[in-house]
Formats: structure tokens, C-alpha cells, sequence
């Protein structure tokens, strides 16, 4: 019933402390055991349930804990990301970014966002200074996998955050198209995290196509 209880690493659990976040929400206190135990997840969720430190958190943790990765040198402005967190809108993706970088400080772990309706140039500068977690808006995405400034490659995370808003807006080819390359090799295994407030047949077969021998959790 508290994070310290869960085992997220100690410059992770400090920066938790620091933002005063004491009690696991609901959310939360179900879903970062089985994303730590390296299970697919399925959640619905609704904005203000906490949903992003729950999907940040795990991810956090586990680039913490992993091995460094070793980058291919495809060209140098080329970036390989180890997670990737896709989001609706511009506005939800730099609420997204903002918690991921508040609690990934002192952690070593990068965070840098990419959205749509701005110019790109800044967040190709921002990316060329290295990432570990991006957080994209679908078109965007497709746009710097398009001109190769971004490989998939190295992903061992997904989040998607806001899923069915995400196929109202008709960001479905982008999506799937997106998480195509992910499944190329040499691509490695990956770990799904899919948030939706709701739980459609759109939804449920994004699901079935994205993810593996998931656990599905309505709080
Ligand atoms: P979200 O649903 O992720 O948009 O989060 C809603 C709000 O709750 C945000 O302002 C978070 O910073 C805050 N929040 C999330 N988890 C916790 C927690 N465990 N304790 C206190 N505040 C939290």
C-alpha cells in the first residue's frame, strides 16, 4: 500500500518521495506489479486515475535496471529509444513528458517528446542529444521513423496511452504501422502497456494484434 513496498529502485523511489506521492491510487497499486513482472496489460482508466505514473513508473525502473544498451551506429542522427509512449494530443503528450522527466531525474534515464502542430526542428535537436523514452504523438512518429532519425529497434517498452481516443482521432494506420517496425526483427521482445477508458471491439482487437498473453484490469 505504499511505493516503497514495490521494489522501483532507489533514485525512482526518491523522486516519488519528492513529489509527495504517498499512496499508490488504484490503478496504480494493481497494475505496477505485473508491468514489474513483466507481463503485458490491458487497463481501462480514466484521466485523473493516475494512469501515467503508472505506466511511467514500471518503465522507469526497468531501464534503470537493465543492461546498458548497446546502440548500432546506423548514422548518427539516427536515436534508438528504449520506450516508447504514444499519445493522443500534443497537450497530453507534454503532461506525459513532464511526469516522465520528474521522476526520471537523477536516474540517468532521458526523456524527450515529439508531437504534431509544431515545428520539428527543436525536437530533432532535442532528440539528437540522446532518449531513452519518447513520447510521441502518432503522426509525428511516423514522420521521424519517415526520415530515419528514429529506429525502433532497441524498444523493450510500449505504452499507449488513451487508446481509444487515439482510434477517434483515426490514428489507427499510424499506430499500426508504428508498432509493425517494432516487430521486425532485429527488434527485440517487447513489453505492451494499453490504456483505454473504454473497452471496444477496436479496442479489444488492438489488444489481441498488440499484445502478449496479456492481463486485462478494469479498477
Ligand atoms: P493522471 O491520471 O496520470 O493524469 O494523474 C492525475 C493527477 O494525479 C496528476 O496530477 C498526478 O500528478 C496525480 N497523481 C498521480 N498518482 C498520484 C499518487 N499516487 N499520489 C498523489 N498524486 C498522484
Amino acid at each position: 500500500n505504499t511505493f516503497a513496498e514495490v521494489d522501483l529502485g532507489e533514485a525512482l523511489n526518491l523522486n516519488i518521495r519528492r513529489c509527495k506521492y504517498v499512496k499508490p491510487t488504484p490503478v496504480q497499486r494493481h497494475t505496477i506489479p505485473i508491468s514489474l513482472a513483466g507481463r503485458d496489460l490491458m487497463a481501462c482508466a480514466q484521466t485523473g486515475s493516475g494512469k501515467t505514473a503508472a505506466f511511467c513508473f514500471p518503465i522507469i525502473s526497468g531501464i534503470m535496471k537493465g543492461q546498458p544498451p548497446q546502440r548500432p551506429l546506423r548514422g548518427a542522427r539516427t536515436v534508438y529509444p528504449l520506450a516508447l509512449i504514444l499519445s493522443p494530443t500534443r497537450e497530453l503528450s507534454m503532461q506525459i513528458h513532464d511526469e516522465a522527466k520528474k521522476f526520471s531525474y537523477q536516474t540517468g534515464v532521458k526523456v524527450v517528446v515529439a508531437y504534431g502542430g509544431a515545428p520539428i526542428n527543436h525536437q530533432l535537436r532535442e532528440l539528437e542529444r540522446g532518449v531513452d523514452i519518447l513520447v510521441a504523438t502518432p503522426g509525428r512518429l511516423v514522420d521521424l521513423l519517415e526520415r530515419a532519425r528514429v529506429s525502433l529497434q532497441l524498444i523493450k517498452y510500449l505504452a499507449l496511452d488513451e487508446a481509444d481516443r487515439m482510434l477517434d482521432m483515426g490514428f489507427e494506420p499510424q499506430i499500426r504501422k508504428i508498432v509493425e517496425q517494432m516487430d521486425m526483427p532485429p527488434a527485440g521482445v517487447r513489453q505492451t502497456m494499453l490504456f483505454s477508458a473504454t473497452f471496444p471491439k477496436e479496442i479489444q482487437r488492438l489488444a489481441s494484434d498488440f499484445l502478449a498473453n496479456y492481463i486485462f484490469l478494469a479498477v
